[in-house]
């Protein structure tokens, strides 16, 4: 590339941090302003700037802007600043950028496939300018976050988790993309909205839709290798766990509202259980929800008692689901109790709703994934803590709107005695004795993007639950006493560069020692082996270094 072109090229760009002879060599001199700036410096301006954007949408659009003209900056500005800006490009903001994609579109991002490309997603892929990829999100914006149907707006939801999986764990940007798969949107809003930017159509579920999501999948394969990890994301309940069942045995996939969303619920219910003093045998547990994160959850709760030594039988009688009909029991009709939920119903009489079920039940731990708002009440919070010294209270629902109550409540109507965890992040909460509580927040991206690094590295075949109990266990490893005692079930966020680092490294000593990693030779040091594929955000050098050669030859 020469001259403007490489101005306009995102990962060749450097700004004004190109030096003098970069800017003569590639034809770019003039272009730019004299002064050469470091890339510091350009952090620095990128910050201040930031720091004027109005509201946090803006904030948005104004991060994406910087991605989409210069990629290291962008990288190298949320990785100094992950703990500040996670909550831009993720949870909660991206998911009022979700609800105005159409409006505050500037230039495209990612791959959209559409019902009617049946047929012709290879052409599709072969637009794609980048030819080696590894990684891949994909939704199809049915569920995004505790939002609904979002339709095609929905792609700002891969694009802000593969921005994760680079920013929080190094997985090289020009290996992932993101994926819409557009089958429309029973949204009416969104229909009827001028500015909406996917198919004006009604949502299809009929054949075609799966004969598109398989077609996808084998596109996906013939392009880039049996190894490419597709990571489904925000797909509808129903489909979320039937592609799920149906892809994973034969592909390298997994879906993170249910299998990240375990892992991470997982890993903060280990932490807290070093405060309760209980194994994780000895809880009950009631979910507000019976859902793809519950589910998963419950699922994977399930695993890690069976590793304990319980029988599945006892294992799944520790798992209570409330859903909206209420306690989700054995007799109710099959056409209520699809196959995940029925492996978790309780032969019991029905309860009709939450606050009678904890009751009856006495759990050490409520855990909500129901995006309805408030559900765990005053009342919930305080009984919780009648019956429990300390009382496991996780309100995972997004975005922080969503949640079924605040980490000020849960402390409040606790004696601040609850271990909490969110799913949206709260501010620290100073008590009343001046104590400042930092409450946990299950953010996903402890799990996900170490979980990618480790697959992407190793080239793993398929991934399995196991791999995810692993993260959970590695992840909770890494909360320290100190955590614990400032209300953290989570190493702090500013750390998630080296927790993603040690999670790959415990993913792919699994993938090699359950041979499911395709890179041969196995690589005796693993940690090096992981960090030699982190992405760089310096700059590259465009003027070689020229050495001396003989005058007279
Ligand atoms: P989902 O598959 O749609 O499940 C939602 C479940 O909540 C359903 O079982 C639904 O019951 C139930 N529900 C909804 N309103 C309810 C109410 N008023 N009372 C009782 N139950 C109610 O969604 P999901 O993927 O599980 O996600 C649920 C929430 O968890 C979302 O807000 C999501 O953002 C959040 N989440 C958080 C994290 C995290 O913190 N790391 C990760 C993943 C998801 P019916 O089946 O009866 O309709
Ligand atoms: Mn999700």
């Amino acid at each position: 590339k020469w001259g403007p072109e490489v101005l306009a090229d995102f990962k060749m760009n450097k700004g004004i941090a190109f030096s003098i002879p970069e800017r003569q060599t590639l034809g770019i001199h003039g272009l730019l302003p004299p002064t050469v700036n470091s890339q510091d410096m350009q952090v620095k301006r990128i910050i201040e700037n930031y720091h004027r954007q109005c509201d946090d949408l803006h904030k948005y659009s104004f991060l994406m802007d910087i991605q989409d003209t210069n990629e290291k900056l962008f990288y190298r500005v949320i990785n100094d600043h992950l703990e500040e800006m996670m909550p831009i490009v993720y949870t909660p903001t991206v998911g009022l950028a979700c609800q105005r994609y159409g409006h505050i579109y500037r230039r495209p991002r990612g791959l959209f496939i559409t019902i009617h490309d049946r047929g012709h997603i290879a052409e599709i892929l072969r637009n794609w300018p980048e030819p080696n990829i590894k990684a891949i999100v994909v939704t199809d914006g049915e569920r995004i976050l505790g939002l609904g149907d979002l339709g095609a707006h929905g792609m700002g939801i891969p694009v802000g988790k593969l921005a994760l999986y680079t920013a929080c764990a190094g997985v090289d940007p020009s290996h992932t993309l993101p994926v819409c798969l557009d089958v429309g949107t029973n949204n009416e809003k969104l229909l009827n909205d001028p500015m909406y930017i996917g198919l004006r159509i009604k949502r299809f579920r009929s054949q075609e839709y799966d004969d598109l999501v398989d077609e996808f999948m084998k596109a996906v394969v013939k392009k880039y290798g049996y190894n490419c990890l597709i990571q489904f994301e925000d797909f509808g309940n129903q489909n979320a766990f039937r592609f799920l069942q149906k892809y994973k045995d034969d592909y390298c996939t997994f879906n993170d509202d249910i299998q990240g969303t375990a892992s991470v619920a997982l890993a903060g219910i280990y932490a807290s259980l070093r405060m309760t003093g209980k194994k994780l045998s000895e809880n009950k547990f009631v979910f507000l929800g019976a859902g793809e994160a519950a589910i998963g959850i419950a699922s994977l709760i399930v695993m890690a008692m069976m590793e304990d030594g319980l029988t599945e039988e006892e294992a799944v009688k520790t798992i209570w689901l409330v859903d909206r009909t209420g306690l989700v029991v054995m007799d109710r009709p099959a056409s209520e109790l699809n196959k995940q939920r029925s492996r978790f119903a309780q032969a019991h009489n029905p309860i009709a709703n939450l606050a009678d079920t904890i009751k009856t039940v006495k759990p050490t731990a409520i855990i909500g994934v129901s995006a309805a708002k408030g559900a765990f009440t005053d009342e919930i919070i305080k009984y919780m803590s009648t019956i429990n010294d300390h009382p496991i209270i996780f309100a995972l629902s997004n975005p922080t709107s969503m949640a079924e109550c605040t980490a000020e409540q849960a402390y409040a109507y606790s004696d601040s005695e609850c271990m909490f965890a969110s799913g949206s992040p709260f501010q620290p909460v100073t008590l009343p004795s001046g104590k400042t509580l930092y409450p946990a927040q299950g953010n996903n991206s402890y799990i996900f993007p170490g979980v990618a690094l480790g697959i992407v590295a190793s080239g793993m075949k398929r991934v399995d639950d196991h791999a995810f109990l692993i993260a959970a266990k590695e992840l909770a490893d890494q909360v320290t006493d100190a955590h614990l005692s400032e209300g953290r079930l989570y190493p702090p966020l500013s750390t998630i560069k080296s927790v993603s680092l040690r999670i790959a490294t415990k993913v792919v000593e699994y993938a090699y020692r359950k041979g499911l990693a395709a890179k041969q030779p196995e690589p005796e040091d693993k940690e090096e082996f992981v960090r030699s594929h982190v992405y760089q955000t310096e700059y590259y050098d465009f003027v070689p270094k020229f050495y001396e050669w003989p005058s007279d030859q």
